[in-house]
C-alpha cells in the first residue's frame, strides 16, 4: 500500500518521520511505501528566517535535507496540482515533467495525508504584485537581507537626495511575528551594518510597520504587544496602528492615514491564506478555504484522508467557546504532525484514534540581537531573556541533532567575532558576469534595485 503525503514542510517532514519510525517492519518488506512530494528538497525552519536575514544564521542551517532524515521514504520533487480522493490519484508536475515537457503524472495512493501549507494573504493593493516583497521562504529571507544592504550602498554611493530617501525607507505591512521578526533583525543589522559606512547613519533610516489592527505581535498577548510597541518606537521605528497600505504604485507607499513615503522595500506579511491546491480537490473545505478535519485529524466526511497545519480547520477542542480552530503556527503544526502519525498507524491496526488536544503555551520573539519578548506558560519576558529563552526554544525545536548543533557552533562564533555585514546579492544572478564577458546582456534585476 502507499501512503502519499503531499508537503514537505512542518507537517509533512514529521508525519513521514513518525511514520517511518512506527511502521519499520512494513517499509523494510516493501508492503508500504511513503511517498513525500514537495517542491523543494527541504523543509524549511521558518522562525529562524528572521535571524537568517539578519546574518545570524547561514541559510543551509535554516532547512533540513528531506532526502537525508526520510532515508526510508520516497521523495518526490514536485507539486501535486489536482487530487481525486473518490479515484485516491494525484495529479503530479515533477522537475522531469516540466523539462521533459510531458503529461503530468498520475500516482495512486491508500492514504493521504495534504500538508501543503499556507501562502500569503495579499490584497488587491495597486502595485503589490510589481514591487511587494514576500517573507515565507529562505529564498525571500536571504535575497531580502542582500535588498536591505544594496540599499544601503545605493544610498551611499547616489547624489540624488530623492533616491537616497527612497533606498533608506523601509516598510513592513503586518504585525504578526513575520512581520515584526523580519523588520527587528533587519533594522538591528542594518543599524549595526551603517558604522561600516562614512554617510550612512541609523537616524538617515526610516524603517515603518504598517499594522491594520490596533495591537501587533497578538501571539504574544496584548501586554507583551504594547511592550513590543514602544520597544521599536524608542528604536525609532515607526509603528502605525489602525493603518493600512493603500497603494505601492510607482514605488511610493500611500497609507490610510494619508502618509506617503517613496521607497525601494516594501515587505508584505500581512498574514496567510490556505494553499490554493486545496480548492483542486474534492474533499471538504470551510468558508476560509481550509480542509474540514475531524479532532483526531482526518478530512471530515471521507475515509483515508487525513490532514493538519496551516492548511486544515482542526477543531480546538481546548478552547472554552465551541467552534474555535488552532491556530495557524508551528506550535501546533509540529505536535498535530505527531497525531497524525499516530493515528494513521493505528487506523492500519484497526485501533481507536486519539483526538488532538493542546493548549496554546504562548510565543517568544526575536526583535533583533540581545532584543526580544515572550510570553510562555504564563511567564512574561522582555528584553535579553526573552531573546535568550527565543533561542533556546527554538534550538530545542529545529529538526535533527544535525542542525541544532550546526545552528549553536554558529551562534557560538558569532559571539567571538564581528557581525556579518556581507550582501551576496550577485548570486542572485550567477552567469551574469560570464554573459558579460560572453558579449551578452546581462540580465537585468527583478527588483531594480542596483
Ligand atoms: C517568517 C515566519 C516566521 C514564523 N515564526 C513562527 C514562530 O515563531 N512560531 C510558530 O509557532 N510559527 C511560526 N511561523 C508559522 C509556521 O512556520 C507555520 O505555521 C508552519 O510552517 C505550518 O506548517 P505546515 O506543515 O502546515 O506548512 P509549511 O511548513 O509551510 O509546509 C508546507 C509545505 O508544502 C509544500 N507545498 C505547497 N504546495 C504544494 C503542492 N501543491 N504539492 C506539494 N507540496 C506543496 C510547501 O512547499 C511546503 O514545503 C512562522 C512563519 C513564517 C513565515
Amino acid at each position: 500500500m502507499r501512503i502519499l503525503i503531499v508537503g514537505g514542510g512542518y507537517v509533512g517532514l514529521y508525519t513521514a518521520l513518525r511514520l517511518q519510525r512506527q511502521l519499520k517492519r512494513e517499509l523494510s518488506s516493501g508492503d508500504i511505501e511513503i511517498v513525500v512530494v514537495s517542491p523543494d528538497p527541504y523543509m524549511t525552519y521558518q522562525p529562524f528566517l528572521p535571524e537568517a536575514a539578519a546574518g545570524s544564521i547561514s541559510p543551509r542551517h535554516v532547512v533540513v535535507p528531506l532526502r537525508r532524515v526520510l532515508n526510508h521514504c520516497k521523495v518526490v520533487i514536485g507539486e501535486a496540482t489536482e487530487i481525486n480522493h473518490t479515484k485516491r490519484v494525484a495529479t503530479l508536475t515533477t522537475l522531469a515533467t516540466e523539462e521533459e515537457g510531458s503529461h503530468a503524472e498520475q500516482l495512486s495512493y491508500d492514504e493521504l495525508v495534504l500538508a501543503p501549507g499556507s501562502i500569503s494573504r495579499t490584497l488587491p493593493v495597486p502595485g503589490l504584485a510589481d514591487f511587494g516583497i514576500g517573507f515565507k521562504t529562505v529564498e525571500e529571507a536571504i535575497g531580502l537581507r542582500n535588498h536591505v544592504i544594496e540599499q544601503m550602498d545605493i544610498a551611499s554611493s547616489t547624489r540624488d537626495p530623492a533616491i537616497r530617501d527612497a533606498a533608506l525607507t523601509f516598510v513592513f505591512v503586518g504585525g504578526g511575528y513575520a512581520g515584526v521578526e523580519a523588520l527587528g533583525e533587519l533594522e538591528d543589522m542594518a543599524r549595526y551594518t551603517a558604522r561600516y559606512y562614512h554617510n550612512v547613519k541609523p537616524e538617515d533610516m526610516k524603517w515603518i510597520l504598517v499594522e491594520a489592527s490596533d495591537r501587533i505581535l497578538p501571539e504574544v498577548g496584548e501586554e507583551m504587544g504594547r511592550y513590543t510597541v514602544t520597544e521599536l518606537r524608542r528604536r525609532n521605528i515607526d509603528v502605525r496602528l489602525h493603518t493600512r497600505l493603500e497603494s505601492c504604485a510607482d514605488r511610493v507607499a500611500v497609507l490610510s492615514d494619508g502618509a506617503r513615503f517613496p521607497t525601494r522595500t516594501l515587505v508584505w506579511t500581512a498574514g496567510v491564506k490556505p494553499h490554493p491546491i486545496l480548492a483542486a480537490t474534492d474533499l471538504p473545505l470551510n468558508e476560509r478555504g481550509r480542509l474540514k478535519c475531524t479532532p483526531e485529524l482526518s478530512v471530515e466526511g471521507v475515509s483515508h484522508a487525513w490532514a493538519a497545519g496551516d492548511a486544515a480547520a482542526v477543531p480546538d477542542i481546548t478552547a472554552s467557546e465551541p467552534g474555535k480552530e488552532t491556530a495557524p503556527n508551528a506550535q501546533h503544526a509540529v505536535r498535530q504532525a505527531r497525531t497524525l502519525g499516530d493515528n494513521i498507524v493505528r487506523s492500519l491496526r484497526g485501533q481507536p484514534l486519539e483526538a488532538y488536544a493542546h493548549k496554546y503555551v504562548g510565543s517568544v520573539a526575536s526583535l533583533g540581537l540581545h532584543k526580544g519578548v515572550a510570553h510562555v506558560y504564563g511567564r512574561k519576558l522582555k528584553g535579553y531573556p526573552a531573546w535568550f529563552m527565543h533561542r533556546v526554544y527554538h534550538l530545542s525545536r529545529v529538526p535533527t541533532f544535525n542542525r541544532k548543533a550546526r545552528v549553536l557552533a554558529e551562534w557560538t562564533l558569532a559571539g567571538l567575532f564581528k557581525r556579518e555585514i556581507v550582501s551576496l546579492g550577485s548570486l542572485e544572478h550567477p552567469r551574469a558576469e560570464f554573459e558579460l564577458a560572453a558579449g551578452g546582456k546581462a540580465p537585468e534585476d527583478p527588483k531594480g534595485s542596483s
